[in-house]
């Protein structure tokens, strides 16, 4: 990796193919399929990687099963498409996550409808998903989910989508990217474009959000928006304060393994408004989501508030009659704005696409919608759409997309054949870590376990020592975050590349100073900027929790640390 100083120099002399801003997972995706093809690449991204909606999902890799019901069957094919490319270049985020679908008396569709739908979402990913559907008498559903409502129950329908850390996924498609010579400037935020006389977009200003200084003048061929809730707070000002987006909140809520024991992903109608929800199992604990509301605050201050808190608990308590949580129950939560494309003023009725790659002016393309599931198409369809702008600019160029077939770093060695339960075997015997550490490292870095356990090594670290004890995250990950995958805050190491921030009772309050302490060192912190990182953290936690101010609409408790 690149340290702060090369990456700013990078981003001042190069002339770059292509300039990203964003570094959400379409952003990541982008830079990653550009880089593989030999582009020039510079991603730029205003925070840490995946800080925005890229670690805000429910974290589902899916063909879609909702748009079976608009028999939007391409999306479906799209989705379930792109979800086995996934499990076989990156196995170990991309794992078979197995869901029940109970189907009541009142459930809007009875047994025989949900029976045809499972076999078109099996047909449509050519009977090769993981498994096949199978239907559920009332008893078996009982079986497989004790907790579950049984009153009224009709069947039930259980079928496999994916499991992944959306965050992760960012993060180890932008490692790639800069494997293959991508400049991946994080906390770099774009302040504006550079215009040549004839008005083209000739790259963009950025300020070094760490360490101030002077502006960076960034030179690309290309631009590409990938700025998601952001696109049109970028891209107003210079188109015409046109309008790309019309984004929605979601949130999901987290609890405790022991208050909701799920050994299945459980499809619930939300009891409110018939909306389609889910229970998730996430190892020690388990999360509900998502609400879908208009939010007209800002990305950055994007939060989980108590009528959103309350309807994810009406109806997990109505499904889950033994829960009866409260809010206080709620472990932590997290909120995210779906970059949903607004209608085409030209064409209201045009039915809103998953996404769209944009020509915004001459040497600018945003790239707004989609999902998850499908960055890497929807990064192969941008970088198409690059080659062909730099084609017309007379450049030479090396057209094959490679995402298709290329893994991802953590999958080296692996496929969707890999029994990631024999692998952490492995991992924890050679590394003389804790099955479930195994496990976790396995899942979170795939081969590259190994390394993170050598940099703790290095970094005088037991490799088996936990951040918390009830959870698997292990100090090690610390130093290898900072050193390997881009962490520059406390708050990128507890909220994204560990989960700490959402599975800790304490959301990580007490160990955010010894996380501190090891980072600075590594990144040349004093001791200013150290508890300037504590307190900063704990103003987040704050804001996280803000749902427990009944009836008060989400606010930031506190304004943002200075750093520099
Ligand atoms: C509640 C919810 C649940 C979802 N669940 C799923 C799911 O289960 N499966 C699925 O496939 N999809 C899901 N999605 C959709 C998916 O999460 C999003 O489509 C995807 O994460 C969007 O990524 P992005 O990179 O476009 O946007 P973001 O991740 O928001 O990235 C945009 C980035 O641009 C940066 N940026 C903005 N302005 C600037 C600037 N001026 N300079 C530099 N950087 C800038 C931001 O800091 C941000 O990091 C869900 C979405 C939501 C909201």
């Amino acid at each position: 990796m690149l340290d702060r100083a090369q990456v700013r120099r990078n981003l001042e002399s190069t002339s770059f193919d292509v300039a990203v801003v964003g570094g959400g997972i379409t952003g990541a995706g982008i830079a990653r399929d550009a880089a593989l093809r030999g582009l020039r690449v510079a991603l730029i991204e205003k925070g840490d990687l995946a800080r925005g909606t890229s670690s805000a999902s429910s974290k589902l890799i899916h063909g879609g099963l909702r748009y079976l019901e608009q028999l939007e069957l391409g999306l479906v094919r799209e989705g379930t498409r792109e979800r086995s490319v996934l499990m076989k270049l990156a196995p170990h985020l991309a794992r078979p996550l197995p869901f029940i679908f109970p189907i009541y008396r009142s459930s809007r569709a009875g047994p025989l409808k949900v029976a045809a739908g499972m076999w078109l979402y099996d047909a449509l990913a050519v009977f090769k998903n993981y498994r096949s559907h199978q239907m559920l008498r009332p008893r078996q559903v009982q079986r497989l989910e004790p907790m579950l409502l049984s009153d009224e129950l009709r069947a039930g329908a259980l079928y496999y989508d994916c499991m992944t850390d959306d965050g992760r996924l960012t993060v180890e498609t932008a490692v790639d990217a800069a494997a293959h010579e991508a400049t991946i400037a994080t906390y770099f935020q774009v302040t504006g474009f550079r215009r040549s006389a004839s008005g083209s977009v000739t790259g963009v200003l950025a300020k070094d959000v760490l360490s101030g200084g002077a502006p960076v003048e960034i030179k690309a061929k290309i631009t590409v928006s990938a700025a998601g809730p952001w696109t049109d707070e970028l891209l107003g000002p210079i188109s015409n304060g046109r309008v790309y987006l019309r984004p929605t909140k979601g949130i999901h809520l987290v609890l405790t393994r022991d208050r909701l024991p799920l050994d299945h992903a459980i499809v619930l109608t939300a009891v409110r408004d018939g909306r389609v929800l889910f229970a998730i199992p996430w190892g020690q604990r388990s999360y509900v989501g998502t609400t879908d509301t208009d939010d007209p605050s800002s990305p950055d201050r994007c939060l989980a508030d108590s009528l959103d808190v309350d309807y994810l608990l009406d109806t997990a308590n109505h499904y889950f009659p033994r829960l009866r949580a409260t809010p206080d129950d709620v472990v932590s939560t997290w909120a995210g704005l779906r970059p949903l494309i607004a209608a085409d003023p030209a064409h209201p009725s045009d039915v809103s696409r998953e996404h769209e790659v944009l020509d915004v002016l001459p040497g600018l393309i945003a790239i707004a919608g989609g999902k998850l599931t499908t960055y890497r198409l929807m990064a192969e369809q941008a970088v198409d759409r690059v080659l062909v702008k730099i084609g017309s600019l007379g450049g030479a160029i090396d057209p094959r997309c490679r995402t298709e077939t290329t893994p991802l770093p953590g999958a080296q060695g692996m496929d969707e054949r890999t029994d990631l339960v024999a692998r952490a075997r492995d991992v924890a015997r050679e590394h003389g870590v804790p099955q479930d550490v195994a496990e976790h490292l396995l899942h979170a870095y795939g081969a590259r376990a190994g390394a993170v356990v050598r940099a703790g090594r290095e970094a005088g670290l037991a490799p088996g020592e936990r951040i918390v004890s009830d959870l698997p995250y292990v100090w090690a990950e610390v130093p290898f975050a900072v050193t390997n995958d881009f962490a520059r805050r406390v708050e990128d190491v507890l909220r994204r590349r560990t989960l700490v921030f959402l599975k800790d009772r304490d959301q990580g309050l007490r160990v955010a100073a010894r996380t501190a302490d090891l980072m600075g060192p590594l990144l040349g912190w004093d001791d200013e900027r150290r508890q300037a990182e504590v307190t900063s953290y704990g103003a987040l936690v704050e804001d996280s929790r803000a749902f427990r101010k009944k009836g008060e609409p989400a606010r930031p408790a506190q304004a943002p640390v200075r750093l520099d």
